[in-house]
């Protein structure tokens, strides 16, 4: 950190969508507030970047749709950004043929060719072939690449975040509240951490050391294991590598995001930046347009993490790293200091944004 914190009433390290929304609701609570981000720029994992020369938007770390049925947290991002309605669509190619997710009459059907009616789907996918056609084909192989492990090996959870559907409903999301800011993730990121109160400092670490230097309560969502300097060993990650290319067309793929599902390819998904914003007539029409291929790979320590592994082992380590908060704040009580984690780093939990947002604004403050 390295930096005189004196004048500050809190310390938020990272400054992703938790962190933001913390700095944004002390910054309220008239707490002045330093912001630490360790990478250039606020945003964590949700950061854009404008492709120079297309101007479109293109989400660095994969895509990004805000979705919730929250309305609480609704309300508090739509401070911050005008969305644009965006609804999101997932397709998925599997066998040269390209299906609409997520499990409903639309892939269902497609799938079998069949032609059932809402009533007869549960009884259809009660045959175990049927289900494990269904599963072989669009869950198997993704899950597996995703993974690293087959999907037997996988928290049942994971795969139970794609909607099972008996109706022709084919948003991905069984969340209404949905879209895309207008003017992008990074306005939204800029308005929320824009308060005369919040002061944002990029390219700063926060560590241990500096926690045994403040007595000001510190809302920190880093890595919890970096911050204990890994200790017990790293707590395991999925992490992801991204290749991006513009192409000469003006729609690659007709669609924000294609899942490859099958294990032989070895990308997960194609995402066609452009569509998230359809309102954007002008950069639609243009001739071009950026696509990136997702390939997930297994994470080593410096790599980014994305998505937290769970297992028996791994709940083990996070319990150590989390009694060390416990042991470091009743060593510092009457400080003035108390540790506060959250996020999907800090927390070590699959967090979508808006339940980011959700535990954030759930946060006592001091
Ligand atoms: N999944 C799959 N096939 C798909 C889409 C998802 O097997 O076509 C499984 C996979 O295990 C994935 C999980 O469902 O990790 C959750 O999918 P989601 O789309 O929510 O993943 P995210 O967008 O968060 O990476």
């Amino acid at each position: 950190m390295g930096r005189n914190t004196e004048k500050f009433d809190a310390i938020v390290a990272g400054a992703g969508i938790w962190g933001a929304t913390i700095a944004r609701r002390l910054a309220e609570a008239g707490k002045r507030t330093m912001v630490l981000e360790k990478r250039a720029a606020v945003g964590g994992n949700v950061r854009c970047e404008t492709d120079p020369g297309t101007g479109i938007e293109v989400h660095v770390y994969g895509s990004h749709i805000f979705h919730t049925h929250i309305p609480e947290v609704w309300e508090f991002v739509s401070r911050f950004a005008a969305f644009n309605g965006y609804q999101h669509k997932v397709l998925a190619r599997y066998g040269g043929k390209t299906y609409f997710l997520p499990l409903g009459l639309a892939l269902i059907n497609a799938f079998f060719n069949v032609d059932l009616k809402p009533l007869e789907v549960q009884l259809f996918m009660a045959n175990e072939a049927n289900s494990k056609a269904l599963f072989d084909a669009f869950f198997r192989g993704y899950t597996s690449k995703q993974w690293g492990r087959p999907p037997e090996e996988i928290d049942p959870s994971i795969i139970k975040r794609v909607p099972v559907r008996s109706s022709y409903d084919v948003n991905y999301f069984n969340d209404t509240l949905q879209g895309i800011p207008l003017d992008g993730y990074n306005s939204l990121f800029e308005r929320l951490l824009d308060h005369p109160l919040v002061t944002v400092k990029c390219n700063s670490v926060f560590t241990l050391d500096d926690a045994e230097k403040t007595d000001v309560p510190v809302y920190y969502s880093g890595p919890l294991d970096a911050l204990f300097k890994n200790r017990f060993g790293p707590l395991p990650w999925r992490s992801l590598r991204f290749e991006r290319e513009t192409v000469d067309v003006a729609d690659f793929q007709g669609t924000s995001v294609v899942n490859y599902t099958e294990a032989k390819v070895p990308f997960t998904r194609i995402h066609e930046f452009k569509h998230y914003h359809p309102e954007k007539k002008e950069v639609m029409a243009a001739p071009k347009t950026v696509i990136m291929r997702e390939y997930p790979s297994e994470w080593h320590p410096g790599d980014e993490p994305y998505y937290p592994v769970d297992s028996a082992d791994s709940r083990e380590l996070l319990g150590k790293y989390r009694a060390e908060v416990d042991a470091l704040n009743a060593r510092r009580a009457g400080s003035g200091f108390r540790l506060v984690v959250g996020g999907r780093l800090g927390s070590y939990r699959y967090f979508d944004m808006d339940k980011s947002v959700e535990a954030a604004l759930a946060v006592p403050l001091e």
